[in-house]
C-alpha cells in the first residue's frame, strides 16, 4: 500500500481495490505504525470501503491496530445516502472517555495531603474485576433510569451539582436512548458496575498543572499553574462490552441480507436506517449515557476524599467521551449533510463558537482531554476553527506494544520504584495491570499532541505532570 507523504502530519491513501473514499492519516514520520507490528493502516483503507462513507477514512495521531477499526479511526457515513453504522467503529468499551476535575489547591499544599488523599481514594474507588461499586441501584428499574437520563440522572438523585451537567458533553445525557434494545445479560452486567473504573487502562489520576501554553483558554476551562486536578478514564463497563457483543452478532447476519460487503468481518455493519442499525443506535446511547453517570459519581466519590483531606472539593473541567458514533450535520462539499459519525479513539474537538459549546466555553473552544500514561504527561487541548476530521482529534498516547508484549518487558517492582522515583504515588489493583499500562508501552504523548497540531486538529493549552495514580 503507497503511503503518500501531504505533510509532515499528514499522510494520504489513495483510493484502491474497493475503496469509496481516500484515507487521510494525521502522523509524523515517527509515528507512522510499523506495517510488520500493526496493520492498522490496513484498516483505514478497509473502512474506507463503508457504504456511505463520506471525504475519507482518518487516523488520529495515536492510532493502532483495534477491533474492524484502527483505535484513533474516525469516519463518518451519509446518513440519507444509505450510509451504514458499525459497532467496530465505536469499540467495545461504548462511550469510554475522560473526566477533568480541578482543585482549589495548589500542588505545595497537595504534597502535605498527599498519602491521606491517595489511602482515601485507594479505598474509596472501585476497580478490578467485580469489586464493587459507588452507586448502589435499587434494581434494573433504577438502571433503566440511568440509561435514559446518564448523569443528569445520577445529579438529579444528588450525585452532583448543575455545573457537572454544564460541563459535560451534551448536558449529561444523549438523546434517543433505547434501553429496550439492552440485553438481559447486558442489564446483569451493568446493574453493580455504577462507580467503578475496571481494569488496566482505565485510572483516576491526581495531576498538577505543570505548564499553560494560553492563560486565556486555561482560565475559561478553569485551569491554572501549579493547580491539582482529578482525572478519570472509564467507560461503560460489562454493560457496554455486552452491547457491542450483541449487536455486532445481529448485524453480521443482516449484513447479506442488505447486500453488503466488507473486507473484515469485524466492520459488520447496517444502514443508519435499518431496524437493526436503529436497535444498536439506541442500545449504544444507554450504555454513552451508562458511561456518563459513571464518570460524574467517580467523581464525587473522588471530591468527597479531596474534601474530607483539604476542605475543597472539585469542580468539573469537562467530560468528554472517546469512543461514540454521533448523527451530526456537517457541510461536505458545500452541501450541508447528516452524518453519523463514528470516533473510536478519537475525541470530537468543537471549534470557537460551535452552538453545542455551553455559553461559558463558546469562545475558547471545546476542551479536549488526553491521558499519557502513568508516568508521563497529559495534555488538556481546545479545538480549533475549522478543524478536520469532522471536528475530531487523538485520544491518549496510543499503544505501542500489546499488553502482552508489555506484561513480558516490565518488572512491576522496577516499574514501582521508577515512578517513586519520579514522585508519584501508585495505588494499582493489581500487579499485573500495572505492568501492561507501563509508560513504555505508549507512544509519545507529547508528539502526538503536537503532530495533531501540527494537523490542524486542535491546539494545545494545558500539560498536566501525575502526582498520584489510583489504576483499574
Ligand atoms: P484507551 O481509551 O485507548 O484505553 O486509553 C486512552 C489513553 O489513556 C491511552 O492511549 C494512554 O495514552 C492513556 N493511559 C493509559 N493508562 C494511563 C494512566 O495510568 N495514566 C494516564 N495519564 N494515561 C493513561
Ligand atoms: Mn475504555
Ligand atoms: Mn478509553
Amino acid at each position: 500500500m503507497e503511503l503518500i507523504e501531504e505533510t509532515p502530519y499528514r499522510f494520504r491513501i489513495d483510493r484502491h481495490g474497493e475503496m469509496r473514499v481516500p484515507g487521510v492519516v494525521f502522523v509524523s514520520r515517527t509515528l507512522l505504525p510499523h506495517p510488520d507490528q500493526d496493520r492498522s493502516l490496513d484498516q483505514v483503507a478497509q473502512v474506507a470501503t463503508l457504504p456511505g462513507i463520506v471525504s475519507a477514512s482518518y487516523a488520529m495521531p495515536d492510532m493502532h491496530w483495534g477491533y474492524g477499526f484502527p483505535i484513533g479511526g474516525v469516519a463518518a457515513t451519509d446518513v440519507h445516502a444509505d450510509g451504514v453504522v458499525s459497532p467496530g467503529g465505536v469499540g467495545f468499551d461504548i462511550s469510554c472517555g475522560v473526566r477533568l476535575l480541578a482543585a482549589d489547591l495548589d500542588r505545595h499544599e497537595f504534597a502535605r495531603v498527599c498519602d491521606q488523599v491517595m489511602n482515601g481514594l485507594d479505598r474509596a474507588i472501585p476497580r478490578g474485576v467485580g469489586r464493587g461499586a459507588v452507586w448502589s441501584l435499587s434494581g434494573s428499574d433504577e438502571l433503566d433510569r440511568v440509561l435514559r437520563g446518564g448523569a443528569r440522572y445520577a445529579v438529579a438523585q444528588g450525585h452532583g451539582v448543575q455545573r457537572d451537567l454544564d460541563r459535560c458533553e451534551d448536558g449529561g445525557a444523549v438523546a434517543d436512548a433505547d434501553p429496550t434494545q439492552v440485553s438481559q445479560r447486558a442489564v446483569e452486567r451493568g446493574l453493580g458496575q455504577v462507580g467503578s473504573l475496571g481494569s488496566g487502562n482505565h485510572f483516576l489520576e491526581v495531576q498538577a498543572v505543570e505548564e499553560v501554553y494560553d492563560d486565556q483558554v486555561a482560565s475559561a476551562f478553569g485551569l491554572r499553574p501549579g493547580q491539582v486536578c482529578v482525572m478519570i478514564h472509564c467507560g461503560s463497563r460489562g454493560l457496554g462490552h455486552q452491547i457491542c457483543t450483541d449487536h455486532v452478532r445481529v448485524m453480521e447476519k443482516a449484513m447479506t441480507r442488505y447486500g453488503i460487503h466488507v473486507p473484515d468481518r469485524q466492520l459488520a455493519c447496517a444502514p443508519v436506517s435499518s431496524p437493526e442499525a436503529q436497535a444498536y443506535l439506541g442500545a449504544m446511547a444507554a450504555a454513552a449515557n451508562y458511561a456518563r453517570a459513571n464518570r460524574q459519581v467517580l467523581g464525587e466519590a473522588a471530591a468527597a476524599v479531596f474534601r474530607a483531606a483539604t476542605g475543597c472539593g472539585l469542580d468539573l473541567v469537562y467530560d468528554i467521551s472517546h469512543n461514540l458514533a454521533k448523527i451530526e450535520e456537517h457541510e461536505v462539499g458545500g452541501e450541508r449533510r447528516t452524518l453519523c459519525v463514528h470516533r473510536k479513539g478519537a475525541t470530537r474537538a468543537l471549534p470557537p463558537g460551535h452552538r453545542a459549546l455551553p455559553a461559558d466555553l463558546s469562545a475558547a473552544g471545546q476542551p479536549v482531554l488526553i491521558p499519557g500514561s502513568m508516568g508521563t504527561a497529559s495534555y488538556v487541548l481546545a479545538g480549533v476553527p475549522g478543524g478536520g476530521a469532522f471536528h475530531s482529534t487523538c485520544h491518549g498516547a496510543g499503544r505501542v506494544q500489546s499488553r502482552h508484549q508489555a506484561a513480558k518487558t516490565v518488572r512491576a517492582n522496577n516499574l514501582l520504584r521508577e515512578l517513586g522515583q519520579q514522585g508519584i504515588a501508585v495505588r494499582g489493583a493489581s500487579r499485573r495491570g500495572l505492568v501492561e499500562e507501563a509508560p513504555v508501552a505508549y507512544k509519545d504523548v507529547s508528539e502526538v499532541v503536537a503532530t495533531a497540531e501540527g494537523a490542524g486538529l486542535c491546539r494545545t493549552i494545558a500539560r498536566l505532570r501525575p502526582l498520584g495514580v489510583v489504576k483499574g
